[in-house]
């Protein structure tokens, strides 16, 4: 054991940190298997004040520091790299919830809890965070405020960014950040605590994250339509935004690739429509009460899209498990392309109603670099946000993916920019974009990001390779 890693445990205690290699390895690579780095220790403190022991002497001796949710992030940005000096540090053990408030509608917590569970104890107390993703089960809160993570409401309620009240943050130097206020209205100067949001883990680690309520809806109605084209789809959407407001709760767009794709790889699910469609829009409304009024409210919309000519089927839930099971053909995808082998995500934004065009003009440039690649499209289609993954094509070796990852992605994202979009709607950059992040991002605001950097983090101790 070296100095550092004896003042370390001393400074915390033995249990909380951990030196031994084969303790450390399961933590050293990414969800999807991509990167794998080195560490000397790593760290699971159970309070903000050992967070800052920890970043007190990380930062004395210069030694970097790799913030750890739930590990989904996609982009590699919590899985170190291959300095053997780093330290893991990961906030799983910090995991309570410190008010939950049906008044204010406000939920406090640690940054270590796990998002599933904070939805479920919303729920039990009778009120919604909207927050939602596929990987919500496993992915702490922690890490959704770094990434700004989005998910399958945004449509409604907006981005992480969006449900934040307050922040409690250990800076890089030990100092403790508190801004973790539950006050709708704070217009005193400039807003720290959003700098921490989407920061990838740069700028120091979020230990408490003060959240916005909602109602409950627990009245739901979903409905599957098939469509012919992405134009369709965003007439669709006009339609329905205008038709339901607020009620519009996700509008989750899919192609036919991606329906062969989830029933070929899940279990229990079959074909939604007798024929097959170009691709399908899973629509969601919710409401807090008039589960009928709900339903009529969706099939009156839905009848005159099919009367306008904007759908060319639709398969109304009427039921909770048609309904969760409707939502499995959507949810599912990412599974079933893990399933299907190595392949490349493009996790991108678009001005909404330029999609179209967007899609009938990637797919040239795509083609011409990567011929009979499979490509994927599936996302949050009312925000904008498309997964545009790539899979290798029939009977190429499963090296294909790395092999064609620059071309394929300079092509994908050289359109996004025609497009006035942007290369990560929601997975943020990690180790994964920095290059494209640096080629497409404004160069001032890059400069703006790096002076912020350095007045955090003068030793550049904070997850170091990432992001900047
Ligand atoms: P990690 O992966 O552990 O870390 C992500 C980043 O945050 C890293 O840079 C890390 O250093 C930093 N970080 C983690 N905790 C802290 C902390 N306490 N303080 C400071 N920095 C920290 N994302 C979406 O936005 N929308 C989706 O719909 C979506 N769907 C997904 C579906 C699947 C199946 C999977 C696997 C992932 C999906 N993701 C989605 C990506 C991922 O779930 C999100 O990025 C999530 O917010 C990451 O949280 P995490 O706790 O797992 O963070």
């Amino acid at each position: 054991m070296n100095r550092f890693q004896e003042e370390l445990k001393n400074a915390l205690s033995p249990d909380v940190v951990q030196t031994a290699a084969e303790e450390i390895v399961p933590w050293l690579s990414d969800w999807r298997g991509i990167y794998t780095g080195q560490a000397q220790a790593l760290v699971r403190p159970r309070s903000t004040q050992q967070v800052a022991e920890c970043l007190r002497l990380c930062h004395a001796h210069k030694v970097p520091v790799v913030p750890r949710g739930g590990n989904t992030g996609l982009c590699g940005g919590a899985t170190p790299d291959a300095n053997p000096a780093n330290v893991i540090l990961c906030l799983d053990r910090m995991n309570s919830i410190r008010s939950l408030d049906t008044i204010a509608n406000t939920l406090v917590v640690d940054a270590g809890c796990i998002l599933g569970n904070l939805r479920r104890a919303a729920n039990e107390a009778g009120r919604m965070l909207p927050l939602s993703l596929a990987a919500e089960d496993s992915a702490q809160i922690g890490g959704n405020l770094a990434t700004n993570a989005g998910g399958v409401n945004v449509v409604r309620y907006g981005m992480t960014r969006e449900l934040v009240l307050g922040v409690e943050a250990v800076l890089p130097d030990g100092t403790i950040f508190n801004g973790l206020h539950t006050l709708r209205k704070d217009n005193t100067g400039y807003d720290l605590k959003q700098l921490f949001i989407g920061s990838e883990g740069t700028l120091g680690i979020i230990t408490g994250v003060a959240l916005r309520l909602y109602a409950q809806t627990q009245v739901r109605s979903v409905v599957l339509v098939a469509v012919e084209s992405a134009q369709q789809s965003l007439e669709l959407f006009r339609l329905l935004f205008g038709a339901c407001g607020a009620r519009l709760q996700a509008f989750e767009f899919f192609t036919d690739a991606c329906l062969d794709l989830v029933l070929a790889h899940t279990e229990g699910l079959h074909e939604p429509f007798e024929q097959r469609h170009p691709a399908y829009v899973l629509i969601e409304l919710a409401d807090t009460a008039d589960g009928e009024g709900l339903n009529r409210l969706l099939e009156e919309v839905i009848g005159q899209a099919l009367e306008q000519e904007l759908c060319q089927d639709a398969v109304v839930s009427a039921s909770l498990s048609q309904l969760q099971t409707l939502w499995r053909l959507r949810e599912e995808i990412s599974e079933a392309q893990r399933a299907d082998g190595p392949h490349l995500k493009h996790d991108i934004s678009l001005p909404i109603e330029r999609i179209p065009d967007f899609m009938r003009t990637a797919v040239q440039g795509l083609h011409a670099v990567a011929p009979d690649c499979r490509p994927y499209i599936f996302g949050h289609f009312g925000d904008g946000n498309l997964h545009y993954n790539i899979s290798r094509p029939q009977g190429a070796d499963k090296t294909w993916a790395a092999e064609h990852e620059e071309a394929v992605a300079d092509a994908v994202f050289d359109e996004v920019a025609v497009y006035g979009g942007s290369i990560s709607a929601e997975h943020g950059i990690g180790q994964l974009k920095r290059r494209a992040f640096h080629h497409y991002k404004d160069p001032v605001a890059i400069a703006l990001m790096q002076q912020i950097k350095q007045l955090f983090d003068p030793h550049n101790i904070m997850n170091p390779g990432k992001l900047l």
